[in-house]
């Protein structure tokens, strides 16, 4: 069994977590009909929008008609999925809804939207460990075990969606970053020993000094996650101020600030896992089941609920 949030970088926002209704709208299926992954983006401007709760929200409000510009009518957001270029994960319609991604592909393959455009440079190693991590939990313990193939929304639809780049991470099978991440281990919150003690030394000669008497001491405790927060927040984000571990991405700025230095980094093994998925997937079944088709309009990002 696969643990999600062992597999996610970031945070899990299940639905009530960014305003939905906790019960997802959509046609009941069942979870083991589900042969793919289907890989979506959102278009626009991913590296300028720190706030992908509301992204994510709005996307829903544009799906659902609650925006009063959109034409669509849906009974739910129609992706499954989200993630964003931090590594979080939204949850959509989750597991147990047929979705509304793509005509004819509804039922039997899973959408899950990258929060932006699939370009180059514009898609983290974050956002692909998430992707990777989902996928792995879901077929292992989530109750997908047919889901062994991947395409990109181009495959089935007429549209440039997922965008170049994470189009062929896609259809490259994702394969797992190796600039970092390979083998390399990320402590979190309350662990002990020399890979801790290796990490601070890598923060404070980054510049982000720990506030404790004994800095290197291998314990990775508040004062170790203030500074990793703060590494974090100050090289991409701040929708998560605190997620208790340094991500890969961080650790790969981390490096890259040290030129280099200390890229073997140290390696060992991970502990037991366990077996906790998102909240908020179940409840009655909805009652459209409309074979909806998304077309991944430009969502207007910058519009604010009234
Ligand atoms: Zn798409």
């Amino acid at each position: 069994m696969t643990d999600l949030n062992e597999s996610v970088v970031g945070r899990i926002y299940d639905r009530t977590d960014w305003g939905a209704p906790a019960t997802p709208g959509g046609a009941q299926r069942d979870p083991a009909r589900v042969v793919g992954m289907t890989v979506h983006h959102t278009t626009g401007n991913t590296l300028g929008n720190d706030d992908t709760v509301r992204w994510w929200h709005n996307i829903w409000r544009w799906h659902t008609g609650r925006n009063p510009s959109s034409p669509l009518t849906w009974s739910d957001i129609g992706y499954a999925y989200g993630i964003d270029r931090f590594g979080n994960l939204f949850v959509g319609r989750g597991r147990y809804r047929q979705l509304a991604h793509a005509r004819g592909y509804n039922t039997t393959w899973l959408g899950v939207a990258y929060l932006g455009s699939g370009i180059q440079g514009h898609v983290t190693i974050d956002a692909k460990q998430t992707f990777v991590g989902l996928r792995n939990w879901l077929r292992d313990g989530g109750g997908m075990d047919n889901m062994s193939r991947l395409n990109g929304h181009r495959d089935i639809g007429s549209t440039a969606c997922p965008g170049d780049h994470l189009y062929q991470w896609v259809s490259d099978g994702m394969p797992t970053p190796d600039t970092v991440g390979g083998g390399l281990m990320l402590p979190r919150q309350g662990d002990t020993g020399e890979v801790v003690e290796f990490w601070q030394r890598t923060l404070v000669r980054a510049g982000y000094p720990i506030d404790y008497s004994d800095p290197y001491d291998g314990n990775y405790g508040p004062a170790t996650e203030a500074a990793v927060t703060k590494a974090r927040q100050s090289f991409s984000s701040n929708v998560t101020p605190s997620v208790g571990r340094i991500t890969p991405w961080t650790a790969m700025r981390l490096l890259e600030r040290l030129g280099g230095e200390g890229a073997e980094g140290p390696r060992g093994p991970r502990g037991p896992k366990g077996d906790r998925g998102p909240k908020g997937e179940r409840g009655p079944a909805g009652t459209d089941g409309k074979d909806a088709d998304l077309t991944d309009y430009a969502i207007p990002i910058v519009q604010r609920d009234p």
